[in-house]
């Protein structure tokens, strides 16, 4: 079961479960109970498709009207987007495209939402959109996702007059969005190009 969780191995997942085997049931309970519900809790938002647990049908970043309607940043996942929240140093909106196209793939667009990311840029463009930021990991994969959505995007930019940034490289290569400290981050938008 663990060992199907993101980066986690078989050693820690038997850990997991000696960690489980040796707690009260008490806990094992509560746990249940909480996976359990977990998916009646939470729901995609409609806009950004994070999982967020609000009772509307948007979550609280999309749901604020003051956010900078200039700004949409595109990130591979959740985690990702969090991590940015956090740094408190990014104040438009996100976009979750909800994976990641490896090189060589033969179907793209089925691996991320590009059906849904086009129409959002679509409709933000006749908000006042100005910029779309990739935040993606700084490696291979991430690389040929950025060109993919490149690609897919140009046109609908062109159009609008919107252009494109990166993160900057303050990201050490290799090192995955998820795990940059705020420090980090905060300077990769700051110097994004
Ligand atoms: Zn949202």
């Amino acid at each position: 079961m663990f060992i199907k969780f993101p980066g986690i191995g078989p050693r820690q997942a038997e850990r997991f479960v000696y960690f489980l085997l040796s707690s009260p049931q008490s806990y094992r309970q509560e746990l249940m109970r909480l996976i359990g519900t977990l998916k009646d809790d939470t729901k995609v938002c409609v806009s950004c498709f994070r999982f967020h647990s609000n009772r509307a049908d948007i979550c609280s970043v999309c749901g604020n009207a003051n956010r900078n309607k200039e700004l949409l940043m595109l990130v591979q996942k959740d985690v990702d987007l969090d991590n940015i929240e956090r740094t408190k140093d990014y104040d438009g909106y996100y976009f979750v495209i909800g994976g990641t196209v490896p090189i060589l793939d033969k179907n793209p667009s089925t691996l991320i939402r590009e059906k849904e990311l086009i129409e959002t840029v679509e409709k933000r463009a006749k908000d006042g959109l100005k910029e779309v930021i990739f935040a993606f990991s700084v490696n291979p994969d991430g690389e040929n996702t950025a060109e993919y959505v490149r690609k897919v995007l140009e046109p609908l930019l062109k159009k609008s007059d919107i252009k494109i940034s990166t993160l900057g490289r303050g990201l050490s290569t290799g090192l995955e969005l998820e795990y940059s400290d705020p420090e980090t981050i905060k300077n990769a938008l700051k110097n994004r190009v």
